[in-house]
């Protein structure tokens, strides 16, 4: 297709407008004068910045194939320091008498290079982790030996876990077990004095109040874990009982994931700290607050609290949860404790994107076919060619109405037989054409009627991404999740289409409609036109928690090749690459799903074989296809291009 493509400058002010890149990107991504995405490693506009499409020329010259998952270890470790720091500014502020202790749930991100980081950098400030299972507890006892950092443990546990945690403890590690359950707090007592060791003892209190947003079922009274009142009673009286009053530490609750109203973190802190306060006089020595995670991010920018956003600042956060707490305590007469936080997602969302090529664009409106006017052809297309030549601002909405009429009356046509292909051909071309024309009158209008609106969404392009949405995105698939998506390069051009993102799965799910936008979503994003031999780049932002460990094998598209980014100290511009991970290759994804790839490839060969014998393949070229198969095998999941 020959279109002159017309390229219109376009300012930063105007791409942000489009993109919102300065209200979700929370200072950490800027807009360079080549039109190219950055990352500001230090939310300073003055600092050093990585040119994405640097990373990505990088990447193309080391012949790492596309989609790829771009992590920016800097921003890793400014989430750490800023939420360490804030914590402390407010404790100071507040002259509160406790010490923020807190802790990273490795669920949110269990790579191993995002923990590693993350408690490097925590180090400086005590900074621990937090399981949910035996693995995870497995994992978290080998990365964190800093003895003064908590080790929070969650999620239900067998024998095995509570002899893990007790071993920490022998280690002389703060190993804190979190009881969700009744019978665990038998069990741990039991195991601990089979070990002769003390356990540090947590209760989760199931709280009245649930969270808000689309994660809150871990809150309120149906919650799947946590003690009630009755039962935290119970326990304390136990663990005096038992002579073991002085092992519980820690108080805990959990009321979901991405909190995204602060009048619940309010609401929750007042039935919190109240129950801390009133264990507290019962004789419960607890020193640890712990908030959970809950700490939301805003994904749209719209700082509201639609559920991909939030309304508060991790300031606001931090102030509400020591201000209420301090509040509380001084009137109940209680020592002020530690205060943990168990934020995930607030650390690792921002750290890493996903980066797809753009394959293709697909569309849905073909005008290329011709339309002039064939001698004795159908009345029917005449009548079609007539309303585009009529249309004009005045009449759009009727002239679409009568388009619309005549479409069906063609189909009808067709199937009894009364209309050639090409005539048919020929007026369905004029149907997209008058659509085509409809939405570029659509700026001039004073007022859109309704029928008119959803025909640019109609028509607009598919742009065909290299990436499998059900791998890199699945909450945006599952829950309708937002994420901020934004192209990499040709932000100093105004876009040409309005379109929409579809995956290269089988799958009718794989696409994205729904896009950031201030008060509602948009269901277009605006993009550039494609330009034969050069590549068009599209980002998804923000997936750094959850997204990235979540995915699943649909179509058998694996894991992501993955980059590993950091600003270099000596030259601010400049960037090093510290370690590149390879995905899964065929090979890898099939034998998840029990294949066995060398069975497969044997297969293969004797079938190539028995042609062979035959006399039906050659055999050179018999040899070549068995190592096209076999070299396929060994290859990634996503398009070559
Ligand atoms: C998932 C989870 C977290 C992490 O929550 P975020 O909202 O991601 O910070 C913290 N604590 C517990 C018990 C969890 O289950």
């Amino acid at each position: 297709m020959s279109k002159n493509i017309v390229n219109i400058p376009w300012s930063k002010e105007e791409a942000d407008d489009v993109y919102h890149i300065s209200r979700w990107g929370d200072g950490y991504f800027d807009i360079n004068d080549e039109g190219h995405l950055c990352v500001l490693p230090n939310q300073d506009e003055n600092g050093p910045r990585i040119d994405i499409a640097e990373v990505l020329e990088e990447m193309k010259a080391q012949n790492i194939p596309f989609p790829i998952v771009v992590r920016f270890h800097d921003i890793l470790r400014s989430q750490v320091k800023v939420i360490n720091e804030t914590f402390r500014e407010v404790i100071k502020e507040a002259n509160y008498n406790g010490q923020y202790k807190g802790v990273y749930p490795i669920k949110v991100n269990q790579m191993r290079e995002v923990v590693e980081e993350i408690v490097d950098a925590g180090a400086p400030y005590d900074y621990g982790l937090e399981a949910g299972s035996k693995p995870e507890l497995l994992s978290v006892l080998a990365f964190n030996d800093n003895l003064n950092a908590l080790t929070v443990l969650n999620g239900y546990k067998d024998e095995d876990y509570l002899r893990l945690a007790l071993l920490g403890n022998k280690l002389g590690r703060k190993v804190i077990v979190v009881i969700e359950k009744f019978s665990e707090l038998h069990k741990l007592l039991k195991l601990s004095r089979e070990m002769n060791v003390e356990p540090m003892i947590g209760l989760r209190a199931k709280m009245a109040v649930k969270g808000s947003g689309k994660w809150s079922d871990s809150g309120g009274e149906k919650a799947k874990f946590g003690l009630t009142i009755a039962e935290m009673l119970t326990a304390v009286q136990i663990l005096k009982d038992e002579g073991s009053i002085n092992s519980l530490k820690l108080f805990h609750f959990h009321i979901g994931s991405q909190v995204t109203d602060i009048r619940t973190i309010k609401e929750v802190m007042r039935e919190g700290g109240r129950i801390f306060a009133k264990l507290s006089q019962l004789g419960a020595p607890l020193e640890y607050f712990d908030v959970g995670g809950g700490l939301g991010v805003d994904y749209d920018g719209s700082q509201s609290t639609n559920d991909s956003s939030v309304n508060y600042k991790l300031q606001d956060y931090a102030s509400d949860i020591v201000y209420i707490l301090k509040e509380i305590c001084d009137a109940e007469k209680v020592p002020h404790p530690n205060i943990v936080s168990e934020s995930g997602r607030a650390i690792t969302a921002r750290h890493s994107c996903v980066i797809t090529n753009v394959i293709d664009k697909i569309e849905t409106s073909f005008t290329d076919y011709e339309t002039n006017k064939i001698p004795g052809e159908h009345t029917l297309v005449s009548n079609m060619r007539e309303l585009f030549d009529t249309l004009d601002v005045e009449n759009a909405q009727e002239i679409y109405n009568d388009a619309l009429d005549t479409k069906k009356e063609c189909l009808n046509a067709f199937r009894l037989g009364i209309l050639k292909l090409e005539e048919r051909a020929s007026l369905e071309t004029l149907f997209w054409k008058i659509t085509k024309k409809i939405t570029s009158l659509l700026p001039e209008m004073e007022f859109i009627p309704e029928n008119l609106y959803d025909i640019e969404q109609g028509i607009a392009p598919q742009y065909l991404c290299n990436f499998s949405i059900f791998q890199s995105a699945p909450d945006l698939w599952a829950i309708g999740q937002l994420l901020p998506i934004v192209p990499i390069t040709k932000l100093n051009i105004k876009p040409h289409n309005n379109g929409t993102l579809v995956d290269i799965t089988c799958d009718s799910d794989g696409k994205i409609t729904k896009f950031i936008d201030i008060n509602e979503t948009k269901n277009l994003l605006p993009l550039h036109e494609l330009t034969p031999n050069e590549d068009y780049y599209i980002g998804l932002f923000m997936t750094g928690a959850y997204q990235d460990v979540m995915g699943d094998l649909h179509n058998m598209f694996g894991r992501l090749n993955e980059v590993h980014v950091f600003c270099d100290d000596e030259d601010p511009t400049d960037f090093y690459i510290e370690e590149v991970i390879k995905g899964s290759s065929c090979e890898n994804v099939l034998s998840a799903m029990q294949y066995n790839p060398e069975a497969m490839a044997y297969t293969m060969k004797k079938n190539i074989d028995r042609q062979i014998a035959s006399g039906k393949i050659n055999p050179r070229e018999g040899v070549k296809l068995v190592d096209f198969y076999e070299e396929c095998l060994k290859s990634y999941t996503y398009l070559k291009n």
